[in-house]
């Protein structure tokens, strides 16, 4: 991509987890439910156990389940993922599910605030596009950061998941920009599907430090 998008830009649309927000208590979760079970798990092997899960979650076989369509669909094929875990600590899959997988819980990134603020200054609407079976607006608010979106565009709203073209088409139109205007920024394959779209997308690094996202490489590509 060139070091700036050529115009004319309206908008960003961001997805959500791993992008804006992410859950950094998942280990400390196993470790305390293992604690509390009395089959302890070191903090090393927690996050070992989590990355690796984490990361099958990711992957293409899993995310064509339809888990982002529905609650009852989003339980049923997380549950069957963290199932593994339960032959280390019994119950673990359910405590997982129900202290991790809670959108509520997630926090923002270190610089989630100051890049939308930064996209907002530049007089660019802000969406967010998000694979998730649940409405996203009460984390934000709760984070206070709901006065920096213009619009959510919700999977199961939508009754269609990224890397489908739908969902992006859903969310230009609820911005009341035009797909070439936009340009969407994510952390997965699922979101170059805004390409299919006619939008320009943007995937970020996997790598970054601590819990700065490196947010700033998309201010970078946005005309000034
Ligand atoms: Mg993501």
């Amino acid at each position: 991509m060139a070091s700036t998008l050529g115009l004319p830009l309206r908008a960003v649309l961001f997805d959500w987890g791993d992008t804006l927000f992410h859950a950094p208590h998942a280990a400390d979760v196993i470790v305390e439910f293992a604690r509390s079970s009395g089959a302890p798990v070191s903090g090393e092997r927690a996050r070992a156990m989590w990355d690796e899960v984490w990361a099958l979650g990711k992957t293409p076989e899993e995310i064509a389940k339809g888990r982002d369509l529905s609650m009852e669909a989003h339980r049923r094929v997380w549950m069957d993922l963290f199932g593994r875990f339960d032959r280390v600590v019994p119950g673990l899959s359910g405590a997982l599910y129900e202290q991790v997988m809670d959108p509520r819980s997630w926090v923002p990134y270190a610089d989630t605030r100051t890049t939308l603020e930064a996209v907002r200054r530049r007089g660019l609407k802000v969406g967010v596009v998000s694979n998730v079976p649940a409405d996203l607006r009460p984390v934000f608010a709760k984070h206070r950061l709901d006065g920096l979106v213009d619009s959510y565009t919700h999977s199961f709203e939508v009754g269609a998941e990224k890397p489908s073209p739908t969902i992006f088409l859903a969310a230009a139109k609820s911005l009341g920009v035009q797909p070439s205007e936009t340009l969407m920024v994510g952390d997965h394959e699922v979101d170059r599907g805004a390409e299919g779209a006619g939008m320009r997308a943007f995937v970020l690094p996997t790598e970054f430090e601590g819990d700065v996202r490196g947010l700033d490489r998309v201010i970078a590509l946005l005309p000034s």
